[in-house]
């Protein structure tokens, strides 16, 4: 495979080199997940893993596997030299990082840029963009798309910060310009609070990324948690492929996800699309990226975060389009354009994704660990079929869960022609799943997922919250 460097418009973007050796920076399902894809395309797989995780399901589906560090995750897979030692050891032209980890860590994007090593996202100067909530709030402002009404400048002083609350009007949200994870967030009722909360707050982010500087913003009601999916080349293209609605959280994290939104109208999709790609395009963004909305019940939205990479919930968007986003990925990483134009992105049925943790729901959500004797999904005996579920797993049965990353073990994806058809298959798939050994969340899932609020689309981000009564 020969052909010339792509030179690009875009400065921001790397020159690309071909590359047939793709190393996964990362484990669990979305190592094998990215394996599945570069396979078909005729990659060769590179596998990196820890002392935690030699016989790891990742390891053992991978070309090749490469020990990168002890089990604790930063002495491993957040090594950022280790890693880049493990794609020279291998010959491997390309990293693909999954998502958490080395994702999102522009530090890692210019190494590997200084290294001659294709990064399978964007360029670290698209990440940095972003990065910072404060800093991402004013670009978008000047890229015309709706911000959440708030303050995100530089005087932190406490003064000016409760003026500024004052002025947006209780409730306000503050939250750390450097945030990430739903950490250093909190919600001030009235003014009475907001000094407190102030310092809890800025201690809080200090904590967790070293930094204190606050944004604030109105603290919307009960808005849904909307996003859109975007794609961009090197070529100067972009485009959307729908949204996701990922409202059904649980500590701001989400449990379930749903493709398309139920009850989006085509205008609002078109405009929520059409502003995803510009917050993209205004940064100079090339790979797979979601730009994320809070939707109020009256259909204004507004602007929240863009991140950086590949989502955990990619696959519903997958099966609605018809898309391999891993595949747009490695093409666009490849200097190839984008697959294919807005135009020719339809949406077919609706798709939820359930997440499958190993935690224990009735003791506060604790992880849990051991030995998995078994994990299967028995579809034929549900009356199901492939073209109906998907499970994006990372372990099987006889392997072991550790408590040193991420609890979850797998994703249930599932298509139907409309949303009852899909709920209904959901259903049916979570009762298939046999996980015997360690402790798991099905059974809060299935609560989810035959609850009548749920069925109706009664979709919010407090959902779990307002119905904690029947749900746990
Ligand atoms: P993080 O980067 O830590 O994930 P986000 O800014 O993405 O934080 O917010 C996480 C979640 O918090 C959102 O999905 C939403 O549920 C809630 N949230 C964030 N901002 C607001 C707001 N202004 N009003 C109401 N809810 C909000």
């Amino acid at each position: 495979m020969s052909h010339s460097p792509i030179i690009d418009k875009n400065e921001n973007a790397a020159r690309t080199t071909p590359f047939d050796t793709l190393l996964i920076a990362n484990r669990g399902e979305i190592a094998c997940r990215v394996m599945r894809t570069a396979r078909r395309m005729g990659l060769k797989t590179v596998a990196i893993y820890s002392d935690a995780d030699p016989g790891a399901r990742h390891v053992r589906e991978a070309d090749e596997a490469i020990r990168v560090g002890p089990a604790a995750a930063r002495e491993s897979y957040l090594d950022v030299e280790a890693v880049i030692e493990a794609a020279r050891r291998t010959g491997s032209g390309a990293i693909h990082p999954g998502y958490g980890f080395l994702s999102e860590n522009g530090d890692f994007v210019k190494a590997l840029e200084q290294a001659g090593i294709t990064f399978v996202g964007p360029p670290a100067s698209a990440i940095a963009a972003m990065g910072d909530k404060s800093a991402a709030k004013a670009r978008m402002a000047n890229a015309g798309v709706p911000l959440v009404p708030g303050y995100h400048g530089d005087d932190q002083s406490d003064a000016l910060l409760r003026d500024e609350a004052d002025k947006i009007g209780y409730p306000v949200m503050l939250k750390a310009s450097a945030g990430g994870g739903g950490k250093g967030m909190r919600v001030v009722e009235s003014g009475d609070g907001f000094q407190a909360a102030l310092d809890g707050c800025r201690r809080e982010s200090k904590a967790a990324f070293g930094d204190d500087r606050m944004l604030i913003e109105k603290y919307l009601v009960k808005p849904r948690h909307v996003e859109v999916q975007v794609f961009c080349d090197r070529h100067g293209n972009g485009a959307y492929l729908f949204e996701r609605d990922c409202s059904v959280q649980r500590r701001h994290q989400k449990v379930i996800e749903e493709a398309p939104a139920p009850g989006m109208t085509a205008e609002l999709r078109s405009a929520m699309g059409d502003a995803a790609v510009r917050a993209a395009q205004e940064i100079g963004y090339v790979g797979a990226g979601t730009v994320e909305f809070l939707l109020d019940a009256d259909g204004s939205f507004f602007f929240m975060e863009m991140n950086t990479r590949l989502q955990v919930e990619h696959p519903v968007t997958e099966m609605i389009t018809g898309q391999d986003l891993v595949e747009w990925q490695l093409r666009v990483a490849m200097g190839e354009p984008l697959p294919c134009t807005q135009d020719a992105l339809t949406i077919t049925g609706h798709s939820f994704e359930a997440r499958l943790y190993a935690e224990d729901p009735d003791q506060d959500f604790l992880p849990a660990t051991g030995l998995l004797t078994r994990f299967a999904l028995d579809l034929e005996g549900a009356g199901l079929s492939d073209d109906q579920v998907r499970l994006d797993s990372g372990v099987e049965s006889g392997d072991t869960v550790s408590m040193h990353y991420d609890p979850m073990l797998a994703k249930l994806i599932v298509h139907g022609v409309d949303r009852d058809a899909a709920l209904a298959t959901l259903n049916r798939a979570l009762a298939a799943l046999d996980v015997q050994g360690v402790v798991t969340n099905r059974a809060f899932l299935m609560r989810l997922a035959t609850h009548p609020g749920f069925k109706n689309a009664e979709l919010d981000t407090r959902f779990i919250e307002r119905n904690e009564a029947t749900l746990f």
